[in-house]
């Protein structure tokens, strides 16, 4: 079976000049690029030839380290910086236009400048305002933030300010006979169903989807639907038991994924509460990976240890629903490349961040940490740690 997916005339309307170029109008997902005008490659801020450091501005060490981060989200940079001359808003009614342009002004500032430092006050005070007008109690200035809660905010205001709706087919469906296949057509579907309105180059790179099948334990029906996620969270077993030994990636993954037991599960076959037990595995896995290592207990206390992540070549494949992509419809690519690692100190209460970017095109890695207002070269040895936070990785 040839399952072949699709965005049609989606892209075309978001690089509307390079899609007239393009006369088929179809753009596999995924495989689609943000075209950048040839002239802003020796523009981009991912250069780390000249990295530039942000001045805190009060308690702002975890926003100073999310944007390092997000500077070296080439996709995310690229489409900020395609036209700088216009704002990239699609939505009128959305209020996270100023942070969109606060985001853009951000992004050119950081090809631009010269000097060794640059101060984010607009950008700080965009956020700040962004909270303040939406329900969001995550932060307030001058108080400390989590990171991983930092990204997701701004990555969701993002999309929501500049999604369009667009036009996803399936090809291939019909053809489904195999339960893999048949399961693939779901995924693909729900994906469509989640995202066909609501499409940004956010949904794009940094959105993965689950897969959840729930078994009933007395008849066996199963039932199995998908979700997209933007951040995998990733529990560390046994971190907050005095002296337990410090666990390995593996087992923190298998215990993300461990099967769950429901009981009074409704069994559309039984008619009746039933137990039963829930999987979940990765459907799709996105271009840029978020992960969190989830340190913050719900007690109150943080969770050190030093966890064994391969910075070149971390593999999720065990993990995985499939076989082969649907999205691709290629073999599944689970192992991802490391480019920035944001780290924790300090407790639950109190603490400081920093991060590491590893400049991918350098053919040793190398890599940097950006600490505030101290930007450094470091050992690779330094950049997983007993603090190591949120992973950006890209696929290999
Ligand atoms: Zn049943």
């Amino acid at each position: 079976m040839r399952l072949r997916f699709s965005l049609l005339g989606s892209l075309s309307k978001i690089e509307s000049r390079v899609a007239s170029e393009i006369p088929t109008c179809i753009l596999p997902l995924l495989l689609s690029k943000v075209v950048l005008p040839p002239t802003l490659n020796c523009l981009m801020p991912n250069d780390d030839t000249n990295p530039l450091a942000l001045v805190n501005l009060g308690n702002t060490c975890c926003l100073n380290s999310v944007l390092q981060a997000l500077l070296r989200c080439e996709p995310l940079t690229a489409f900020f910086l395609k036209d700088t001359t216009r704002t990239p808003v699609t939505r009128p009614a959305t209020n996270k236009g100023p942070l969109v342009s606060a985001f853009q002004a951000f992004f050119a500032d950081m090809t631009r400048v010269s000097t060794r430092h640059y101060t984010p006050t607009g950008l700080v005070n965009a956020l700040a305002a962004a909270v303040r007008a939406s329900d969001s109690d995550w932060w307030a200035p001058r108080q400390q933030a989590d990171a991983a809660e930092c990204i997701q905010y701004i990555l969701d205001s993002l999309h929501d300010a500049v999604y369009r709706q667009v036009r996803i087919t399936i090809h291939g469906a019909d053809e489904a006979t195999l339960p893999e296949q048949r399961s693939q057509v779901k995924a693909l579907q729900s994906w469509t169903q989640f995202f066909a309105k609501e499409y940004s180059p956010i949904v794009e790179h940094f959105y993965g989807q689950y897969q959840i099948i729930i078994r009933c334990e007395t008849c066996g029906h199963t039932s199995e639907r998908y979700e997209p996620w933007l951040m995998l969270k990733v529990p560390i077993p046994g971190g907050d038991q005095a002296g337990a030994a410090v666990p390995t990636f593996k087992e923190c993954m298998d215990a993300a994924f461990a099967a769950e037991t429901i009981s009074g599960y409704a069994c559309d076959t039984c008619k009746s509460p039933q137990t039963a037990t829930m999987t979940t595995r990765i459907s799709k896995l996105p271009n840029i990976l978020l992960l969190n290592f989830k340190r913050f207990t719900n007690a109150g206390s943080k969770i050190r240890g030093q966890i064994d992540w391969d910075l070149s070549a971390q593999s999720l494949r065990p993990w995985m629903a499939f076989q082969r992509c649907p999205f691709r419809d290629a073999p599944v690519a689970a192992k991802f490349r490391t480019f920035a690692v944001i780290e924790h100190h300090g407790s639950a209460r109190s603490g400081h961040y920093r991060m590491f970017a590893g400049a991918s095109t350098n053919a040793s890695p190398s890599w940097l940490e950006c600490d505030d207002e101290s930007v450094r070269a470091v050992d690779v040895g330094n950049v997983v740690s007993p603090d190591s936070y949120v992973i950006f990785a890209r696929t290999k």
